[in-house]
């Protein structure tokens, strides 16, 4: 049975609020990493002021660099998840593998899954 219109909703909003904590955590983790580089200063002020005008290639590069985090990993799957959500909601939430529902209690607990259980522990007890 494919998902209600109220639970594509709801998981689009699990997804969205997923994204923000997780550029969040990115985004801290740069703030981190540039203000250590530049003074070895720790304060809190330092990450919060004059962020927004620093759009240097360097800042670039460690922003590429974040994405390799498991972090990075994780905003890029639940940005994957969003895209499919948007562009194909009838078959959002069934299973890559075998095309059966992953089920919405799956979905609610890892928003981004896309793999049902049965084909997500085959693949684990393959591996
Ligand atoms: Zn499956």
């Amino acid at each position: 049975m494919a998902l209600t219109k109220k639970q594509l909703a709801y998981l689009e909003k699990r997804l969205l609020n997923e994204r923000a904590r997780a550029l969040k955590a990115i985004g801290l983790f740069d703030k981190m990493a540039k203000a250590n580089r530049d003074s070895g200063d720790t304060d809190l002020a330092v990450y919060t002021d004059h962020m927004a005008d620093q759009g240097t290639e360097a800042q670039e590069r460690e922003k590429a660099a974040s994405f390799a985090t498991k972090e990075g990993r994780y905003l890029y799957r639940l940005e994957e998840a969003l895209r499919r959500l948007y562009n194909d909601p009838k078959t959002f939430g069934n299973c890559h593998t075998c095309g059966a529902d992953v089920g919405f209690e799956r979905l609610d607990a890892l928003p981004h899954a896309r793999y049902c259980i049965d084909c997500k522990r085959k693949e684990e007890s393959a591996a």
